[in-house]
């Protein structure tokens, strides 16, 4: 858990932007793991569920080079993915879309929703540091 102080350096890197999407970030913005820290969970019979234990296999990446500003929204779906595994998925929602969403299909038809493949470049691989 970063303190309030790695909180402000780590919301300055990118201007108080979400380090992925670019999106300007509000009250409850998370701190990313780019590499993530894999948290170690146990089951918890009471509870019947799996809890953090509040370790993680690797904590050497609890440190501010490893950490980005991010949006709930990109922090929740990257969740403890590699950095190319969240551009994988991200560059795989026009696949998706297209397949499962009858109203995307037919936006696009009506023009509403217009395509852009391109390849998936994250908030801070554009600005410059
Ligand atoms: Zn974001």
């Amino acid at each position: 858990m970063a303190t309030k102080k790695e909180r402000e350096l780590i919301v300055a890197k990118y201007g108080g932007r979400c380090a992925y999407c670019g999106c300007e970030l509000v009250k409850g913005w998370h701190v990313d793991e780019v590499k993530p820290i894999r948290c170690k969970k146990k089951w918890d019979p009471i509870k019947r569920k799996w809890i953090h234990d509040g370790t993680c296999r690797y904590p050497k990446r609890l440190h501010i080079d490893n950490q980005n500003p991010s949006c709930a929204s990109c922090n929740i779906n990257k969740h403890a993915m590699s950095l190319e595994d969240f551009r994988k998925l991200i560059g795989g929602f026009l696949t998706s879309l297209n397949r499962d969403s009858t109203q995307y299909r037919i936006a696009k038809r009506y023009g509403l929703v217009v395509e852009n493949e391109k390849p998936v470049l994250f908030y801070f691989e554009t600005v410059e540091l």
